[in-house]
């Protein structure tokens, strides 16, 4: 047995049996997914270094995979030589940013996900017809600023209760919320509730903008999280719906809950007098991760697993247009 791996504990038959509920979903969406194979294929048919305008999805192990391939991170398109590939992130850019790389001369691949850029279409759509969007989601958040860079003069950010009393309106009556695809259902809700007491003829989106991969997630991880003395989400500080997924898990009963994105990072005294822990993954968390734990997990007596099933999951979106005319499949 090597040095810090601890024997897996007796089991005396008086002891509750120490298990743990798998959440599925979890893990990578289909934008996600999309995303981390537009570089990987752009790595492989134009060679590095292959140009990523800032983290192309929110996960630590993935973004410096990608860079041992060749891969460059960059936080704005102006680090980038003029002429070379750059690739827009899976959360979106606003139209500035699109026209800055065009000014630069740059070769671009937008792998912005088809469920966020529906988003910016609607905040196009109600900006047109000169609409007030108040697009609920969390300030500084890449997404939220491309898509607010759609239609800033139309948009106003709403992020915590406070920001409700703030919002200004023209005109009461044509008035729509929008939102960031990875928050949190029933907080939106509880966000849009106190916008309509403001605004009680605020409007609905066209359909949902918080997108399938978070709701399935959120809702899986409701289903477990009563059993749970302890849940833990694997995914990265800076990733929104894996931060929610801790959130949601107090919020539906779990008795602890914790982000962390390795295995190595679980605090062992979180499993203090813990029966029952819960694993689920952020949507651009590789299973791998997840694997991992579960060895961790099992390496201290809890290598009983269960999975949570509420959905299955078949979507899948076609690779960027630009990466598709260059592939020969
Ligand atoms: S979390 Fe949702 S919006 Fe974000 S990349 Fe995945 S499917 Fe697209």
């Amino acid at each position: 047995m090597s040095e810090g791996t601890p024997a897996t504990p007796e089991t005396t038959p008086d002891q509750p049996r120490r298990r743990v509920l798998l959440a599925k979903p979890r893990g990578y969406c289909a934008g996600v997914d999309r995303a981390v194979e537009t570089v990987e294929l752009a790595l492989e048919k134009y060679g590095p270094p292959v140009y990523v305008r800032k983290e192309i999805v929110h996960n630590r192990h993935v973004v410096e995979t990608l860079r041992e391939r060749g891969a460059i991170f960059v936080e704005e398109t102006d680090e980038v030589p003029e002429g070379a590939l750059v690739v827009f992130s899976a959360h979106g850019v606003s139209p500035a940013v699109h026209e800055e790389a065009r000014d630069r001369g740059l070769r671009t691949i937008d792998a912005t996900c088809p469920l966020v850029t529906k988003v910016h279409q609607e905040a196009k759509r109600f900006a047109r017809d000169d609409y007030d969007i108040l697009l609920i989601g969390h300030e500084g958040h890449e997404e939220v600023e491309g898509t607010a860079g759609e239609a800033p003069e139309h948009i106003q950010l709403v992020d915590k209760a406070e920001d409700v009393d703030k919002v200004v309106v023209r005109d009461p009556a044509k008035v729509i919320w929008l939102s960031q695809t990875t928050l949190s259902v029933d907080e939106t809700m509880e966000r849009v509730g106190q916008l309509r007491e403001r605004f009680p003829e605020l409007q609905d989106p066209p359909s949902d903008d918080i997108c399938y991969a978070t709701q399935n997630r959120q809702v899986a991880v409701k289903a477990m999280a009563p059993e749970c003395d302890l849940v833990l989400v694997v995914g990265s500080r800076n990733s929104s719906n894996s931060k929610r997924l801790v959130e949601v898990a107090l919020q539906a009963g779990a008795r602890d809950a914790h982000l962390v994105d390795y295995a190595h990072e679980v605090d062992e005294a979180w499993l203090a007098g813990v029966t029952t822990v819960g694993v689920t993954s952020g949507a651009s968390v590789p299973d791998i991760l997840v694997m991992q734990l579960l060895e961790w997990l099992a390496e201290r007596g809890w290598a009983d697993v269960e999975e949570i099933t509420t959905a299955n999951e078949k979507i899948a979106f076609a690779l960027p247009r630009e990466l598709r005319k260059d592939l020969v499949r």
